[in-house]
């Protein structure tokens, strides 16, 4: 039996979305390519508000995430983490021998502009992570508000991991000055794992520019060189599969409306919030609740594994805390295609079940 997915990725994609990805094959150097390439860029754009050049990558979000604090650090990075998926961005320093500085919250707190005007001011940095929306504790960053500081600073190159938020929250990449912005198919975009996208910006082609040893398969100015020059074709062949699907679902997407999809996703999280703060409590602060996935405080002490297995029994499946929040907190997500009616359903078993 199929299980029903309230994890934060992977997503159920629907049925109409997967069966693009059986479109036959055609030649990657072809016209064809090109025009989805495009057609996909275009859409990006809209999504992303931005007017920067977009780039697909054939690895999941953590290949671009790679790529961008090894292409674009000249100095060293200030690594700000609310969580696992901040930290991965430290490791990815150190494996790249990039210098780097790590900036941790306590955990289900946020990162703070004052803390990255602290950081910056010292003039150590030239590049800095942020974590739009931390997937292991639910935080979801005061972007905005950590956008106005990095502006003061204009050497930095500002890259948002936004893997789990974009296309369930709005993410004005422009407004905000994101010089990289990047995100996978399998969370809130609601496609099968297997590619990454970000945006890259006139300052992140500059930064690199300036780097000697980008790599090779993730070096992004090399990767954005080619999609300039080759008519939004790629260096090496990329998952066509992904694409046809990605270019039906931005459809559906603005089909939808973006305002909607939003509304949509914050209507599931306020849901979940009130039945957590009811039955259980909230691990972050609510005024920095995730709106596509909830991480909750297993404040009664119910053994998570039991819960999911017999939601398993049923056709559902949620997700145990991360890492050392295992047992400790339990995660539903709400993203994606996930409808209101079927979170509700869910929270009326685990009713049932608690
Ligand atoms: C899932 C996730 C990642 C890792 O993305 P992959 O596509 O699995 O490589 C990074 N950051 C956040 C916030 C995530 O939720």
């Amino acid at each position: 039996m199929h299980k029903k997915l309230f994890i934060p990725g992977p997503v159920d994609v629907l049925p109409e979305v997967l069966e693009k990805m059986a479109t036959p094959m055609i030649g990657h150097r072809t016209k064809d390519a090109s025009i989805l390439q495009k057609s996909i860029s275009e859409k990006m754009m809209k999504l992303m508000y931005t007017k920067n050049q977009i780039m697909l990558s054939t690895t999941s979000g953590t290949g671009l995430m790679e790529g961008a604090i090894r292409s674009c650090t000249r100095k060293r990075a200030a690594v700000f983490s609310v969580g696992s998926f901040g930290k991965r961005w430290h490791e990815l320093a150190v494996g790249n021998n990039v210098p780097a500085d790590l900036f941790e919250s306590e955990m289900g707190q946020p990162t703070t502009p004052e803390m990255v005007e602290e950081a910056l001011s010292t003039g150590k940095y030239d590049l800095v992570t942020i974590t739009h929306n931390e997937t292991s504790t639910g935080v979801m960053n005061p972007v905005k508000a950590i956008s106005d500081v990095i502006k003061k600073y204009p050497e930095i190159v500002f890259c948002l991991d936004t893997v789990s938020s974009l296309a369930g929250t709005k993410i004005d990449v422009d407004d905000l000055g994101v010089d990289i912005c990047i995100t996978s198919t399998q969370k809130a975009l609601g496609l099968p794992p297997g590619m990454a996208i970000c945006s890259f910006s006139e300052k992140a082609v500059e930064a690199a520019k300036q780097v000697e040893f980008r790599g090779y398969y993730l070096d992004l100015l090399s990767l954005y060189k080619y999609i300039q020059k080759k008519d939004h074709q790629y260096p090496s062949t990329p998952s066509l599969s992904h694409m046809y699907a990605l270019d039906y679902q931005l459809d559906r997407i603005f089909a939808e409306g973006l305002e909607n999809r939003f509304e949509r996703h914050f209507e599931m999280a306020e849901i979940v919030r009130d039945w957590a703060e009811d039955r259980f409590a909230l691990f972050p602060d609510r005024e920095f609740a995730s709106n596509t996935l909830t991480t909750i405080k297993n404040t009664r002490g119910i053994n998570v594994g039991d819960l999911n297995k017999k939601l398993g029994e049923k056709g559902y499946m949620i997700s145990n805390g991360y890492g050392d929040l295992k047992e400790k907190t339990f995660r539903i997500a709400h993203m994606g295609d996930r409808q209101v009616n079927e979170v509700k359903e869910l929270l009326e078993l685990i009713n049932t079940l608690i």
